[in-house]
């Protein structure tokens, strides 16, 4: 089962019945970063057979956010459009005796599984179905009854090696026989999942540890198909500070809500695969970065706590450290173009808790703020010292050098009134970088108390 010579092929499969949240990220990212580490496809599928929750508007955001993250995919699929796939691999299983019908009701099994755990035994399916004859299942279809249909699992122990959690086995008598197909004739999700691995090659199926008992039950429905069997990776999930797990119905920590709140994409890419891994939670300036940093095998296998506060601080961090070139046509979105725009740029950027915060300091820098008059006498007296253009990181502090001497002040009583004055805040990037943004005139205006 060695997959490492070709190129890997991974898909992310979310149902569309919520926005994705973090939790979500963190399967999306670590599959897109194996696959784009190894130079494979990243496949996007839409496991949208449950037509009363799935959603189209579920979908496109999703893709939104993903594209948002980085993570464009090389192919996209519908469940949905790939029934007859399902219906052909169901009459498979079937034809080779794997696939049986059942006519229990939910409220026989119920009793049924009650009885079982009343004597200590595992509630496992008792397999009563096999037993009946075609008289017995024609008397059952003329009482109204239709079957669902359970996956014959064999018996013995299914042991795979999991990419994060290392040797891994479950011993098929402790399973059910899985039902695939509902009485409606709709698809649970374990055969449409398996068919399209198979259909699309994946090579590598990374996925939440909820899944994990899944994957006995897939790796036979794999192998009664007669399709290669992927590697599996099994990744922790991400929790919030009450320990309580990301609930896509509930929308909290959605992508969406976090993009609109103005949390950094690049923040959330490496939060969502660094927490709980041998590296540590940090900045990252792109994908590339970030993807040698991944290591599926030194996840943590405890669940990992993900804090908000934590996200705000990696992205303002995110924001501080990224270069103009990777921020140049969001700036330009914004009106924030032309020749300053880079030096504009490396001033502001270490003060920024969002991007939107570059508005402000674009008004402070080239447009008009209302200046604060703390001193209005020594501020005439500081306009009337200001050097003659052009200015540069040196005209500040030859500026305040000569003011000092002619005024006395020094530290804050000389500093905070023309900080004040010239930017209308208490604090913000470095004035001798600003200043040479802001420019004679307007600084002059400022200093006589008049917005510019
Ligand atoms: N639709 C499933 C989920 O969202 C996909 C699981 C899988 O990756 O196999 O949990």
């Amino acid at each position: 089962m060695s997959h490492s010579s070709t190129p890997p092929i991974v898909r992310f499969a979310p149902s569309p019945t919520g926005r994705i949240h973090i939790g979500n990220a963190r399967t999306a990212m670590l599959n897109y970063l194996f696959a784009k580490a190894a130079g494979g496809q990243f496949i996007l599928r839409f496991d949208d057979t449950d037509v009363e929750r799935s959603r189209a508007e579920y979908a496109d955001s999703i893709e939104v956010d993903l594209a948002w993250l980085g993570a464009v995919p090389s192919l996209k699929v519908r469940q949905s459009d790939r029934v007859a796939l399902y219906v052909a691999a169901s009459e498979k299983l079937k034809a080779l005796g794997r696939l049986y019908p059942c006519y229990e009701t939910a409220d026989e099994l119920d009793r049924r599984r009650k009885r079982m755990q009343a004597r200590g035994l595992p509630p496992v399916y008792d397999r009563a179905a096999l037993n009946l004859t075609e008289a017995d299942r024609q008397a059952l279809e003329a009482e109204g009854r239709t079957p669902h249909w359970r996956f014959l699992l064999e018996p013995g122990t299914e042991t795979w090696t999991d990419l994060v959690r290392g040797e891994s086995h479950i011993d098929s008598a402790s399973l059910s026989d899985p039902v695939l197909m509902r009485e409606d004739g709709t698809y649970l999700y374990t055969l449409p999942s398996v068919v399209d691995d198979i259909d699309l090659g994946i090579t590598h199926v990374i996925r939440g540890e909820d899944h994990v008992t899944n994957t006995a039950v897939q790796i036979q429905v794999f192998r009664a198909l007669g399709g290669d069997v992927p590697a599996f990776g099994h990744h922790n999930l991400l929790m919030n500070q009450q320990g309580e797990g990301l609930s896509k119905r509930s929308g909290a920590l959605s992508l969406t809500g976090l993009r609109e709140a103005g949390v950094e994409a690049l923040a959330i890419a490496s939060m969502a695969v660094l927490t709980g891994s041998a590296t540590s939670v940090q900045p990252v300036q792109n994908l590339e970065l970030l993807q040698d940093l991944v290591d599926l095998a030194h996840l943590s296998r405890a669940p990992a706590r993900f804090d908000e506060a934590e996200l705000w601080a990696l992205s303002a961090k995110t924001l501080h450290a990224m270069p103009f070139a990777d921020v140049a046509l969001r700036l330009a979105d914004r009106g924030i173009t032309g020749d300053v725009s880079e030096a504009f740029w490396d001033t502001v950027r270490g003060n920024l808790e969002r991007f939107d915060d570059v508005d402000l300091w674009w008004s402070v820098a080239t447009g008009s703020i209302e200046p604060v008059i703390e001193d209005a006498v020594f501020l005439a007296q500081a306009r009337d010292a200001l050097p003659a253009e052009p200015w540069d990181n040196t005209t500040w502090p030859a500026w305040t050098t000569a003011l000092k001497a002619s005024s006395g002040r020094k530290g804050k009583a000389l500093f905070h009134p023309l900080r004040l004055a010239l930017t209308g805040r208490e604090t913000g990037p470095e004035l001798a970088a600003l200043l040479p943004l802001i420019g004679r005139a307007r600084a002059t205006a400022r200093l006589s108390a008049h917005s510019a």
